[in-house]
């Protein structure tokens, strides 16, 4: 993950608005192997919000939703008590300073997850008429957000 040169780490919280470490959370999930599996993931995917990711083999499904205790200040409302996933995050490698993630697929979405579905596997799912999937896809690895 290549970085940016921080001065003033508190600086640059401060222009991060909203916090961007604070607007989503992921969780790993098992690796799509069935039909079943991979329409499951299609399922998932139609939701707002919902993204899914592949990073060293392994598979997350982010879900892009703001921490209840993120303050309207752009604070952490318990920062004294925040859980250990808050303290262990990095301001160095965090999603601000970030430029590349290395995710080897981000699928942002239904279309994202159904081009790719088609181009590895052997399962074929219909398409709604009148809804154009990319035959190719589209997908690129997450280019963090800069100032
Ligand atoms: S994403 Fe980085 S810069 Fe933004 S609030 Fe979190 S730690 Fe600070
Ligand atoms: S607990 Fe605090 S630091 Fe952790 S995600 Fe929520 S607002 Fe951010």
């Amino acid at each position: 993950m290549s970085k940016k040169k921080i001065k003033n780490p508190w600086d640059q919280c401060k222009n991060c608005l909203p916090a961007k470490c604070c607007t989503y959370f992921s969780v790993e999930i098992d690796a799509p192997e069935t039909r079943k599996d991979h329409e499951a993931m299609l399922w998932q995917i139609a939701h707002k919000g919902v993204s899914i990711y592949i990073y060293r083999k392994a598979w997350y499904l982010m879900v892009d939703t703001v921490c209840g205790f993120l303050t309207p200040e752009n604070k952490c409302a318990i920062y004294e008590t925040r859980p250990y996933i808050c303290r262990e995050h990095s301001i160095e490698t965090c999603e601000y300073t970030g430029d590349d993630y290395g995710f080897t697929e981000h699928f942002k979405s239904y279309d994202d997850l159904m081009a790719w579905i088609r181009e590895n596997t052997n399962f074929r799912f219909k398409v709604q008429p009148n809804r154009d999937v990319p035959a190719k896809s589209t997908v690129r690895p997450l280019q963090a957000a800069t100032a």
